[in-house]
């Protein structure tokens, strides 16, 4: 792998004509190696994007797997009486994988060409510092919860709801692996939040490396799994950021089927008001704490609450699904 610009080499090698490798880092060398091993950008860029959402998403999923396994973790359960079962867990697996390979895999052609007519940085080294990829990724962070909470209130209208994003909502206590549980067109209109925010950063900025956009995907699905896992304990992000929204914000929006709306952030829903109904919730439960009510009459307590939340839950999809042009029967 020299910095020769013999025509002998091949065209990938040809981009790297002007490369000192002896400058680059440990990750920037195995980047450049991957994509003149792979000798065919498209392909490279296809590759590792699948091989990434892959890595990332799954493995995020195995410690949540394996908790939901270890009864002595149930104590941080929000809805404690919900334990995903084998045969749940299998059946969402095997759902979100058929997607991944007949969907995703199949429109993953299309971006490479796109980051050429945004003009994305993807083969080129040196990749960029973390003084630039953080702002970057924070504002794609704010882009998407901004986006996803208009995209998915307009998920829960009747018709929309009933033909897409009804089968996300098919787990009312959601774990890891119920994060991309989702109808091909929700993963479109939703992902769209995901990849319009560096694709417009970077045409109106230009400057975006394909990295950053790596990083961001990385803590996005993090993000999402996580949001999905059932668990709220009491080192979790939104203890720390109180304005992050994690499993306690959207196991509520799967229980209870109206409010929180948002991904990553609280503040859509605080400032719209789609978070009355879970700040009543987070309320009573709340004052329970302070009145002094023993463990297992909390726990009672919280049973009750979780249960009438998902009866209302349950009556508020019915609503959703009997909207028929215009009207919204209710029963
Ligand atoms: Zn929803
Ligand atoms: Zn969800």
């Amino acid at each position: 792998m020299s910095n020769s610009t013999s025509t002998a080499y091949s065209a990938t090698a040809q981009l790297y004509a002007n490369t000192d490798f002896s400058k680059l880092t440990w990750l920037e060398f195995q980047w450049a190696s991957f994509y003149l091993w792979i000798d065919n950008p498209i392909i490279a860029t296809g590759l590792m994007s699948f091989l990434l959402h892959e890595i990332v998403y799954f493995g995020r999923c195995i410690p949540w797997i394996i908790i939901d396994a270890i009864p002595y973790f149930r104590k941080w359960k929000l809805q404690p009486g919900k334990i995903p079962s084998k045969q749940e867990q299998w059946e969402c697996t095997k759902q979100v994988l058929f997607s991944h390979f007949t969907i995703e895999l199949p429109a993953i052609w299309l971006f490479h060409p796109l980051t050429e007519l945004v003009g994305l940085a993807t083969w080129q080294v040196p990749l960029p510092s973390w003084s630039t990829v953080i702002p970057q990724v924070a504002f794609f962070f704010v882009f998407e919860d901004i986006f996803h909470y208009f995209a998915h209130q307009a998920l829960h209208w009747g018709p929309l709801y009933k033909h897409i994003h009804k089968i996300h909502h098919k787990y009312s206590a959601p774990f890891g692996l119920a994060a991309e549980y989702a109808h091909p067109a929700e993963v479109f209109i939703l992902g769209t939040g995901t990849l319009a925010g560096p694709f417009l950063y970077c045409a109106f900025r230009g400057d975006l490396h394909i990295f950053a956009m790596y990083v961001w995907i990385t803590l996005r699905l993090f993000q999402a799994v996580d949001a999905h896992s059932g668990y709220d304990f009491p080192w979790s992000l939104q203890h720390i950021l109180p304005f992050w929204s994690g499993a306690e914000h959207h196991d509520f929006h799967h229980m209870a089927f109206v409010n929180n709306f948002s991904t990553s952030f609280r503040w859509c829903d605080a400032i719209f008001g789609t978070d009355d109904k879970y700040r009543q919730y987070r309320a009573k439960m709340d004052a329970a704490k302070k009145s002094g009510m023993s463990m297992q009459e909390l726990a009672k307590l919280e049973q009750r609450m979780t249960e009438e939340a998902a009866r209302e839950g349950v009556e508020a999809e019915k609503v959703a699904e009997s909207y028929t042009y215009g009207k919204t029967k209710v029963q």
